[in-house]
């Protein structure tokens, strides 16, 4: 198992802007929880299919794959299904995210996980970077990405780990509320602490 940095932060926080800077600058491997976790419901997998069992085909659209928009509004709805949907796919995706780590070749991972802090899995990582805004910023880049209004960002937000509750498993922050350019000298920064941790541990 390389070392594990895991990296996290709320809701347009920047994480996939900061992950895809280390793989860019300095190669490093990543494994993306919001990836891992489409790819162990993909058709022909055992998650679907356990999914197809449960909630019958009409949980499928046309092509065959899953029909996420169906499946949440059944859970959204119903408390004992998202249970046990996640009693399904948490273990699965923590098995294939491993299994992804394992198969990393750079000197170091990253574990991109959104919700590390509400789900506890800071314990999968042996440091961690949260990437830190203003509530503002926040707000401001989740209306501009995904068109909506500030209402329903506001709602996401606080359907969230608290900015808090978030620093608290924090072993190193990255600040991203200004222009991209802030974010290079605190990369690079983490980068080389990364590669001393590594070197030491050989
Ligand atoms: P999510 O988990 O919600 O998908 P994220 O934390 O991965 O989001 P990004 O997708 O990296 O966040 O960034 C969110 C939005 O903010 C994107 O549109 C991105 O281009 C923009 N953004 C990120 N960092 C900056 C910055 N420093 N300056 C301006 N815009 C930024």
């Amino acid at each position: 198992m390389p070392f594990v940095v895991g990296l996290t932060g709320g809701i347009a926080s920047g994480k996939t802007t900061v992950a895809n800077l280390f793989n860019q600058l300095y190669n490093i491997d990543i494994v993306d929880a919001d990836i891992v976790a489409r790819e162990v419901v993909e058709p022909n997998s055992a998650g679907l299919n356990a999914i197809i069992d449960k909630f019958g085909r009409s949980i499928l659209r046309n092509d065959g794959t899953l029909d996420r928009a169906k499946l949440r509004e059944i859970i959204f709805a119903h408390p004992d299904e998202k249970e046990w949907l996640n009693q399904l796919l948490h273990p699965m995706i923590r098995a294939k995210m491993l299994d992804d780590l394992d198969k990393t070749r750079s000197e170091y991972a990253l574990l991109v996980i959104p919700l590390m802090a509400e789900n506890g899995l800071q314990s999968l990582a042996d440091t961690v970077i949260v990437v830190d805004v203003e509530e503002e910023t926040q707000l401001r880049r989740t209306i501009d990405r995904d068109n909506v209004d500030h209402k329903q960002a506001k709602a996401i937000l606080a359907s969230q780990a608290t900015r808090e509750q978030r620093l608290a498993i924090a072993d190193h922050v990255i600040k991203n509320d200004t222009e991209n350019q802030k974010l290079l000298p605190q990369i690079t920064e983490l980068h080389q602490k990364f590669l001393e941790i590594c070197r030491e541990d050989l």
